[in-house]
Parts: C-alpha cells; sequence; structure tokens
C-alpha cells in the first residue's frame, strides 16, 4: 500500500482540509488484529485524543477496538460513534466531577486513576450513585523514552500518575474503599517511541512491580501499558505501517503475565497517523534575497506539531513537475512559529498548487484552533471524497 492522492476530486474542495485514506486505515487496523489475534488476553484501546473526527473512528469501532478518553467530551464523542461503554478507559491527571459522574452514568469499563485524591473523589461520586466502579492505578514507572521532552510522560518529574513509591498503600487503601474495584496497574511511557527498548525497560519495571505484589499476595487482573508507538515521519510512503510486529512481539517476550491476567494497549498514533494528510493551496510565492517562502493557506492553527513539538511533516507539491528547488513552506498566522518546514525540496511551487502534509493524522484536526479567528478545519474520508 502506498500513499496515493486523487488530486482532481481534491481539487475541488475548500482549503485546508485534512484528507483521511480510509483504506490505509483499514490496513492498519488489520495489521493490529492480526498481531493481537496471536493472543486472547491482549485488549488494544485506541487513545482518541489522537483523532475524534467520526470517519476515523467509525473503522475503528467496526475493527472491534476499545477506546481510551482523557475527557468527558472524548466519551460522548465514543459513545456517539458506536463504541460500547463496556469498552471505554477513562485516564487524565485533572478528571473534574461532572468528568467522573458521566463516566460512572455511562458504566465505562475503568477508570485509570493518577492520584489518591482522585480515588477518594471517585469512591465518594461512586457511594453516592450507589455503584461500584472499576478502577486501575495510573502508576509512574520512571522509565524514560528516546522522544521530545514535551511528550515523555513516565518519568518521575512528569505530573502523571502515581509516584511508584507509594504504590503499596494507594492499593491498600483502594481495597478498603467501598464503591470502587480495584483492576489492576496503568502505565504509560510517553509518545512517537521508536526504539524498543524503551518499551522493554517498561516491561522490566512492570516485572519487577509484579513481583513485589505477589511477595504481598496481592492479585492483579489488568496490566495496562499506555500506548507511545511511533510512526515514520520521515518517510511514510515507503513505511505506511508502524513496527507493529516489534512492537508487541516486545511485550510477549519481556512482560511476564500472571496466569489469567489481561494485557491492555492504548495506541493512538499508530493507528491514525499515517492514513491522514493536511491538504493546503499555495497563497503567495515570495522570493527573498535568500529564501524563497510558499505561503500557505493553512497554518498552526490546522497543524500545530511543527511549532509545538518542531516536528517535521513530509510535504508534497501535488500539482506540479516542475522543477525542484528550495522552499520554506509557511502559514498566514501572525507568529514567527508558523512554519512547518525550512530549506526543504519540492517540484517548482506556483500559487495555485495543492501542498499536501502527510502523516497528519495523528495530533492534527484533534489539536486544531481558531486562532486569529480562523474556523476549524474540516476532515473527510477518502471514500466521501471520491464518491463526490
Ligand atoms: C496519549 C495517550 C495515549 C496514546 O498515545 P500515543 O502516543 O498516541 O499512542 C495512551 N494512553 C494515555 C493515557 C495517553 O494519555
Amino acid at each position: 500500500m502506498t500513499q496515493t492522492f486523487p488530486i482532481e476530486a481534491l481539487k475541488k474542495k475548500a482549503t485546508p482540509y485534512y484528507y483521511y485514506n480510509i483504506e490505509l486505515l483499514r490496513q492498519t487496523l488489520d495489521a493490529v488484529k492480526a498481531e493481537v489475534s496471536k493472543h486472547d488476553n491482549y485488549f488494544v484501546h485506541y487513545a482518541i485524543k489522537a483523532n475524534a473526527n467520526p470517519v476515523v473512528l467509525k473503522p475503528i469501532m467496526k475493527a472491534g477496538l476499545g477506546i481510551d478518553c482523557v475527557s468527558g467530551g472524548e466519551i460522548t464523542a465514543s459513545l456517539k460513534a458506536g463504541f460500547p461503554a463496556d469498552k471505554i478507559v477513562f485516564a487524565g491527571v485533572g478528571k473534574a466531577d461532572w468528568e467522573i459522574e458521566m463516566g460512572i452514568d455511562n458504566n465505562i469499563f475503568c477508570f485509570n486513576v493518577e492520584s489518591i485524591p482522585e480515588l477518594e473523589v471517585i469512591n465518594e461520586i461512586a457511594q453516592r450513585k450507589g455503584k461500584v466502579v472499576n478502577i486501575c492505578l495510573r502508576i509512574n514507572p520512571n522509565v524514560g523514552a528516546h522522544t521530545h521532552a514535551n511528550i515523555t510522560t513516565g518519568l518521575s518529574e512528569n505530573k502523571f500518575g502515581i509516584d511508584m513509591a507509594h504504590m503499596f498503600d494507594v492499593i491498600k487503601m483502594a481495597n478498603e474503599m467501598s464503591n470502587v474495584s480495584f483492576q489492576g496497574l496503568h502505565f504509560h511511557i510517553g509518545s512517537q517511541i521508536l526504539e524498543m527498548d524503551d518499551f522493554i525497560a517498561l516491561c522490566h519495571r512492570v516485572n519487577e512491580l509484579q513481583d513485589k505484589l505477589d511477595a504481598q499476595g496481592i492479585k492483579v487482573k489488568i496490566i495496562n501499558v499506555g500506548g507511545g508507538l511511533g510512526v515514520d515521519y520521515d518517510d511514510p510512503i515507503g513505511n505506511p505501517l508502524p513496527p507493529l510486529k516489534e512492537y508487541f512481539d516486545v511485550y510477549n517476550t519481556h512482560l511476564k503475565l500472571r496466569a489469567g491476567q489481561e494485557l491492555h494497549f492504548e495506541l493512538g498514533r499508530a493507528i491514525v497517523a499515517q492514513c491522514g494528510s493536511l491538504i493546503t493551496k499555495v497563497l503567495y510565492m515570495k522570493d527573498n534575497t535568500n529564501k524563497k517562502f510558499a505561503i500557505v493557506d493553512a497554518g498552526f492553527t490546522e497543524l500545530i506539531r511543527p511549532a509545538l513539538y518542531g516536528a517535521h511533516h513530509k510535504i508534497m507539491n501535488l500539482t506540479s513537475n516542475g522543477p525542484q528547488d528550495t522552499y520554506d513552506v509557511v502559514g498566514p498566522i501572525c507568529e514567527s512559529s508558523d512554519t512547518f518546514d525550512t530549506d526543504i525540496k519540492l517540484n517548482e511551487v506556483r500559487r495555485g498548487d495543492l501542498i499536501a502534509m502527510l502523516s497528519a493524522g495523528a495530533y492534527g484536526e484533534a489539536m486544531a484552533s481558531c486562532y486569529n479567528c480562523r474556523k476549524l478545519p474540516k476532515g473527510y474520508s477518502s471514500e466521501d471524497i471520491m464518491a463526490e
């Protein structure tokens, strides 16, 4: 499968917008299912914060994945997309009371609890409603990840999870509470991780913690290792699928599950990144003494990853076969950080050309904003685009 663009159909839509290659999304989901189906105790929850557009949620729901939410709004979007409540897990360091109530009222599968005060509030609200709710404790494993500093989450200096040193106390507290049911441990070390050694380090940490729990006779039903698997942003055409086999093999080889335990995963980026492209039009060409700027009609309001994380997306000129030249591709927003990339080679760029920014399916449309009073971008499925 290579990424191809239906250029004539794309030209008919008002730019900027997101284009989702649903065929590629399905192939990615098939590859996930092929790995997961080798084990009867592996479960994958799609991390909806990566992309909540209904056109991507539908194939993910149909593939039978569960869903990982970090807000009440995401729970609503998941239910609306047809995900069953008993496949919803809910994480986040700052769950508001109304969000907890919403999770309880909808009988979601599990809360991934990130602090003692949160545990107390969940127990209190559940008590008021006369329910017992499943909880996993998110433990901060103090495992680093070789990725951008803004997207590591598993170090003790990060705000996420419960300190390992407090694990026993918190399990004890949970077990003494009347309206929560302790199910297991949750971890998530970061995002865009391609070094399998980072996941191996997490496996070793979980093994250590499990040995300690065994020694105390504490039973754990669920181990949830979060997400974080990365994709190839440099060569999305050559590598449209993430290294799923390597990823699941790491856990199968290095994580020592106890009898009857379930292993849960929460993949976001790896599932949706490559199927999405931001399509934008060239508004103006500006030649300075030593720079050629291609000014496009998308900005960091549509795709903030380059400005926020210094990320690079592969950029293609879809409508030119002209000789290659070197360009800076920039947006219209009144901030210098509104630059998609600098000194990149593109086929000769002219006003009106259609530009694609690849691998934009994760944390693209989902992070769009209205800064400068701009409109939020639309996102179209390849199937809708072709049908018109
Ligand atoms: C963001 C997030 C994920 C998904 O991360 P990806 O890098 O997109 O796979 C999974 N679990 C939790 C708790 C998260 O916050």
